[in-house]
């Protein structure tokens, strides 16, 4: 079953899309590919970051946001769909974004988690020798801080 996180349905309740504007979201490869089947050009979403690509923004929103709503919703990135469930480096934990609004009414589940995890292994997978912080990325050091 999808969690509550992955319905979106605090956002929608909400009419929220804060998360959508001066996106820096990150996309694995396996998102690239799910979009640029739809027929999209990776260069019109998404721009090189130091971790392979992220979302584009145009006039300081999502290219995907049109009006409050995403264009792909159903195909959007991992991060999107797990968002506003992040990890936070410095923290060394799982954590929900204090930059959205709502946290408070988001329940995430181990699902989630697990979910993030793979994220991050994708786009740890996807960087280069630079991306020094996805490089020191331990899966144990994860799963320890995921605990506390
Ligand atoms: S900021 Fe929070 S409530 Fe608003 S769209 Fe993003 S995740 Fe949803």
């Amino acid at each position: 079953m999808t969690s509550s996180i992955e319905k979106g349905i605090i956002c929608l309740k909400h009419g929220c899309a804060l998360c959508c504007h001066e996106t820096r979201m990150l996309l694995t490869s396996i998102d690239v590919n799910r979009i640029v089947k739809l027929g999209y050009k990776v260069k019109s979403f998404a721009e090189k970051a130091e971790y392979g690509w992220r979302l584009k923004n145009v006039n300081g929103k999502c290219f995907f946001l049109e009006g409050n709503r995403c264009k792909i919703y159903k195909y959007r990135p991992y991060g999107c769909r797990l968002y506003p469930l992040i990890y936070d480096w410095s923290e060394c934990k799982i954590m929900l974004d204090d930059l959205c609004p709502y946290k408070e009414e988001f329940n995430f589940q181990i699902k989630d988690v697990r979910k993030l995890i793979f994220t991050i292994n994708l786009l740890k997978k996807n960087s280069t020798g630079s991306a020094q912080n996805f490089t020191r990325f331990s899966r144990n050091k994860f799963l320890r801080c995921a605990r506390q």
